[in-house]
C-alpha cells in the first residue's frame, strides 16, 4: 500500500498531497488515482534552477523548478529526492504552485519569487496563499561547506534554519524556505511542514545523500481537478 501524505488545510477544491517512495511520481499510478488524464499531469524539466512558469494552454515541459498556475483539470508536480517539495495555493484566486527547492533554488529565493510573481501575475494576497512543504533532507542529515550555508543565509536572512559545530554548517532547508515564505507575508497558520526526513527514512523516501546516486524520486502535486 503505498502513502500519500496530505497537508492539512489544502482544502476544498484542490487536490494537494506528496508522494512516498512506494508511489514516486509514477504518473500512470496518480492518473489513476485522481481519474486525470496522463497528458494533464504537468512536469518541469527540473535543473536546480530559480526559473518560475506560469502555466497557460501550452503543456510543453520546458526548464524551470517552480510551476504556477491557474488553469483548472491540470496537476502540476515536482520530483525530490531530499531536496523540499513546496507546494502553494491561493484559496481565493484559485492558484496553485509547485516549487522544487535545493540549497541552489533555495539561495536563489526560488520560494520568494514565486510567491513574488503569483502577486504580480495573479494579484494574490500573501494572507490568502497556503504553503506546504514535504519531506526532505533536514538538519543534521544535512551538512554543508561555508559557501552554501552563506548563500542561503544570504536570501534568507534572519532566523533558525542552520546549526554549526565542530565539524561544520547543517541546514534545515525546510525551515529556511518557511522563513522565506514568512518573509513575503504568508501568515504562520498557513505554513504546514513535514517532520520527516528523507534521509533518516530511506525506505519510505528516496535519498540523494543516502543512496550517494539518483536512483528515483518522489513528488508535490496539486491541481484544481
Ligand atoms: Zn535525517
Amino acid at each position: 500500500m503505498s502513502r500519500l501524505i496530505f497537508p492539512s488545510r489544502f482544502n476544498g477544491d484542490v487536490k494537494a498531497f506528496f508522494t512516498t517512495r512506494s508511489f514516486g511520481v509514477d504518473v500512470k499510478k496518480i492518473s489513476k488515482l485522481l481519474s486525470i488524464k496522463k497528458e494533464n499531469i504537468y512536469f518541469p524539466i527540473q535543473q536546480h534552477t530559480d526559473k518560475v512558469l506560469v502555466i497557460k494552454s501550452d503543456l510543453e515541459p520546458e526548464i524551470a523548478d517552480g510551476v504556477v498556475t491557474q488553469r483548472k483539470g491540470v496537476l502540476i508536480g515536482i520530483q525530490v529526492a531530499d531536496c523540499v517539495p513546496i507546494l502553494f495555493y491561493d484559496i481565493k484566486r484559485s492558484v496553485t504552485g509547485a516549487v522544487h527547492a535545493g540549497w541552489r533554488g533555495t539561495a536563489s529565493g526560488i520560494v520568494k519569487k514565486t510567491i513574488a510573481l503569483m502577486i504580480e501575475h495573479f494579484s494574490s494576497s500573501p494572507v490568502d496563499i497556503f504553503t506546504a512543504l514535504g519531506p526532505s533532507i533536514r538538519w543534521r542529515c544535512y551538512q554543508v561547506g561555508v559557501e552554501v550555508k552563506d548563500v542561503i543565509c544570504k536570501a534568507t536572512g534572519d532566523g533558525k534554519y542552520f546549526v554549526q559545530s565542530d565539524d561544520g554548517y547543517y541546514v534545515d532547508l525546510s525551515s529556511a524556505n518557511r522563513r522565506q515564505a514568512l518573509s513575503m507575508g504568508i501568515p504562520e497558520e498557513n505554513i504546514w511542514i513535514s517532520q520527516e526526513c528523507t534521509y533518516c527514512n530511506p525506505k519510505e523516501y528516496y535519498s540523494y545523500r543516502y543512496e550517494k546516486s539518483l536512483i528515483g524520486a518522489q513528488g508535490g502535486f496539486i491541481g484544481i481537478l
